[in-house]
């Protein structure tokens, strides 16, 4: 699938607006990206340069989560900065991703996301209670898109 096809077919207001209310609700960050073409390299891979290159291991609680969607490949990696991943263990990311790619293959793109967002959010509420009026979003909410060239 075509960046632009899958940028079509994500509301990306409807993302932005679920990642806010997970937020309001929890410490944690959750990030969506959306990679064209990984061009080879393994998606999990690509992920995890993602990961850091977001700035997804600077958060105060090491709480952030990203989904990453490699549009070409039509796979979905989900990863958790270690506070979260120590809690939760790598099966539910797995199953988070499981059921993205379910909904994906019915077409329904914003859904698939903004499930897995609120599946994400009811997890990080159970261990990391919203700090009041001191939290911070330190990490955008927007959506954030690879380049459709590799990288050299
Ligand atoms: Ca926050
Ligand atoms: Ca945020």
């Amino acid at each position: 699938m075509k960046q632009t096809a899958l940028l079509s077919s994500i509301d990306r207001d409807a993302v932005v607006r679920a990642i806010g209310d997970v937020e309001s609700a929890c410490s944690g960050e959750i990030r969506v990206h959306i990679e064209p073409n990984c061009h080879g390299r393994e998606v999990r891979f690509a992920a995890e340069r993602t990961f850091e290159r977001l700035g997804m291991t600077k958060t105060a609680l090491r709480n952030g989560v990203l989904i990453f969607i490699a549009a070409k490949e039509q796979q979905f990696v989900v990863i958790g900065d270690q506070g979260i991943h120590d809690r939760v263990g790598s099966a539910f990311w797995e199953d988070v991703a499981g059921k993205m790619t379910g909904a994906f293959r019915q077409g329904e793109f914003t859904r698939g996301v903004v499930d897995a967002i609120h599946q994400i959010g009811e997890s990080l509420a159970r261990h990391y209670l919203h700090a009041g009026v001191a939290d911070v979003d330190e990490l955008t909410n927007d959506i954030s898109m690879g380049e459709s060239e590799p990288q050299p």
